[in-house]
């Protein structure tokens, strides 16, 4: 009686851990986006508005989601994804994006590749319709990584890629706040210190990103801005610099970030994030929680970041009030959120 029991136990045991070893090795495949971190307040939303943001959300994860459905790369999925919130006048991202102080704008965005380390960026630019797609564009046709100004559009020419004229790009709604924003600057009577960071705090919102896992296994990254209001002397953020805003890696986690950019920078959040995994086991969740609130907070930075890893699992970690955000996983649960909590 005894011996039956237990060979049935062991059969069972056998079975279960079967099929946990099937889960592990059945492919799977996810997304997360987001659209900029920041002083995102419930108070300050009016319903259409946040009805409008959601909107945007799902219908760019959605369009990613598809893509890796059908067993398209996680390339594609956040190239195409990102198109979708450069193309919204919602975010600081392509049309719509922030401008700088001479009322003009510089768009920066980069790529990153998790199966072969593959990287391309471009800064700085002011006529590429989609400048994720340039940052592709430069690491699968260039022998550079990234490329700036004048240059990175020439490159563009050659590459078929929809050219625009600065005008595009450019919202009322943006042309209001630099205005606001030099009105500010003016009262102080100096430019703005880096001490001053309250005031400085609230001059971005809206960068856009999209980490994806493709059914393949392969993580990939992507983010793209036009920076912070008012910038100055070609400023440059954290977005389109490969390991500070946007980082993949298959071993570990794919990640984009939004916020601060100089502390971005400092703090080298998207590849610390990935490090803090390969080095020390940590799982996605919490190396972001350390990497966003102990390391860029700790040195005074706000904002925040999406991830994802080899296994489908996913962060969305910010000590911003709030971040545009969005996650769908293979079951084709979505889950879109705004505020903090
Ligand atoms: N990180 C971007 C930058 O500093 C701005 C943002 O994400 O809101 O350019």
């Amino acid at each position: 009686m005894k011996k039956i029991s237990l060979l049935l136990l062991l059969a069972t045991l056998g079975c279960k851990q079967q099929i946990l070893i099937e889960e592990s090795l059945s492919p799977t495949f996810g997304i997360v986006i987001h659209g900029g971190a920041g002083t995102i307040l419930k108070e300050n939303m009016t319903p259409t508005k946040e009805a409008a943001y959601r909107k945007v959300l799902t219908e760019a994860i959605k369009v990613g989601h598809t893509i890796l459905q059908n067993g398209g790369s996680s390339q594609e999925a956040v190239e195409k994804t990102i198109h979708v919130m450069e193309d919204s006048t919602l975010f600081n991202a392509g049309k719509g994006a922030v401008l700088n102080s001479n009322e003009t704008i510089e768009l920066d965005a980069s790529f990153m590749n998790g199966s072969n380390l593959d990287a391309g960026a471009i800064s700085g630019v002011s006529t590429i319709k989609n400048p994720i797609s340039a940052a592709i564009k430069v690491m699968e046709n260039s022998p550079h990584v990234m490329l700036s100004g004048k240059g990175a559009e020439d490159f563009a020419a050659t590459q078929n890629l929809e050219l625009v004229k600065p005008q595009y790009f450019i919202t009322d709604r943006r042309v209001k706040a630099l205005k606001r924003v030099k009105a500010q600057e003016a009262l102080r009577n100096k430019p703005i210190s880096s001490a001053e960071t309250s005031f400085l705090q609230h001059q971005r919102y809206g960068t856009v990103g999209c980490v994806a896992l493709d059914l393949e296994g392969n993580l990939a990254a992507g983010t793209s801005t036009g920076g912070m209001t008012n910038k100055k002397w070609n400023r440059i953020g954290d977005a389109p610099i490969i390991g500070a805003g946007t980082y993949a890696n298959n071993a570990t986690c794919a990640i984009s970030a939004t916020g601060w950019g100089e502390f971005f920078i400092r703090s080298v959040v998207a590849h610390d994030i990935s490090a803090l995994m390969e080095y020390k086991g940590f799982s996605i969740k919490e190396a972001s929680r350390i990497v966003i609130h102990e390391k860029v907070g700790g040195l005074g930075g706000d904002g925040g970041v999406v991830g994802i890893d080899a296994k489908g699992n996913v962060a969305m970690e910010m000590n911003t009030p709030g971040m545009y955000r969005a996650h769908m996983d293979a079951e084709g649960n979505l889950n879109v959120k705004i505020y903090k909590k």
